[in-house]
């Protein structure tokens, strides 16, 4: 078995007994991986602090089985700020949870590491809307995989669609005109300004979206439909989107 470098940001951390924890890492060129960190508990650990969600760091694991092991590791980035805001944390977590989610172990798409570590950056600045932020990442990651949110013509009649309102087919990963809508089985109805809105969010870049506002129910609307897009082709349910949703409708 083989020992590896990789960039890495760790998406989950849990303990394992008295001493080690487990990590599930996205690596810059290995895609998903998960590994032990031994002895990280013990107050002199030699990886120098505790590897918790979001830590952005380099890192020489060991090849293993089932499970690779740190055998070092040097932080990059804490992203400590994201721990202590309660809003950022609870949006990061989302974002987290997507990559997790929407990859199989070992599968490897180089964008999305760095699509990860970007809009990270970003979340821990000044960010005008965050769920705005995290609407945008999911449609963005979406397309990075594979499924590329089409929002500009009907995905029947392939008519252009323009100003008027829609729903989104949520089997055929895009929207379709009112007329060949009312067949579908899983739709969305979106609204004209809340699909113009999803056309930003997944043309802009991120540093764009930061500085952008919209109204609360507008900015909720594209959080929704970016999540019940995403759902549609995820086969597993993601935990953090209801206590997004919760924390949105709380304020
Ligand atoms: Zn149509």
């Amino acid at each position: 078995m083989a020992t590896y470098k990789e960039e890495a940001i760790v998406l989950r951390a849990y303990d394992l007994g008295e001493a080690d924890r487990i990590l599930s890492l996205i690596t810059a060129g290995r895609g998903l991986r998960r590994a032990v960190a031994k002895g990280i508990k013990r107050t002199r650990s030699k990886f120098g602090g505790r590897l918790e969600p979001f830590t952005r760091l380099h890192a020489v694991l060991h090849e293993g089985r089932n499970l690779d092991t740190v055998v070092q590791a040097e932080i990059v980035r804490s992203h400590a700020p994201l721990r202590a805001d309660f809003a950022k944390f609870l949006f990061g977590e989302a974002m987290l949870e997507m990559i997790e989610k929407s990859l199989h172990e070992d599968q490897n798409i180089p964008r999305l590491f760095d699509a990860l570590c970007v809009t990270l950056d970003i979340l821990e600045g000044d960010v005008e809307d965050p769920a705005l932020l995290l609407a945008a990442f999911e449609l963005k990651v979406c397309a990075l995989i594979g499924y590329h949110p089409r929002l500009d013509r009907c995905l029947h009649c392939g008519r252009k669609i323009e100003g008027e309102r829609v729903c989104m087919d949520l089997c055929g990963g895009g929207i379709a005109c009112d007329s060949c809508s009312s067949s579908l089985e899983s739709r969305l109805a979106v609204s004209p300004e809340n699909l113009s809105l999803m056309r930003s969010l997944l043309n802009e870049d991120m540093a764009t979206i930061a500085k952008r506002g919209e109204s609360h129910r507008a900015s909720r609307d594209a959080l929704v439909t970016a999540f019940r897009f995403s759902e549609s082709f995820l086969d597993r349910p993601l935990k953090t989107r209801q206590v997004v949703l919760h924390y949105l409708d709380s304020r």
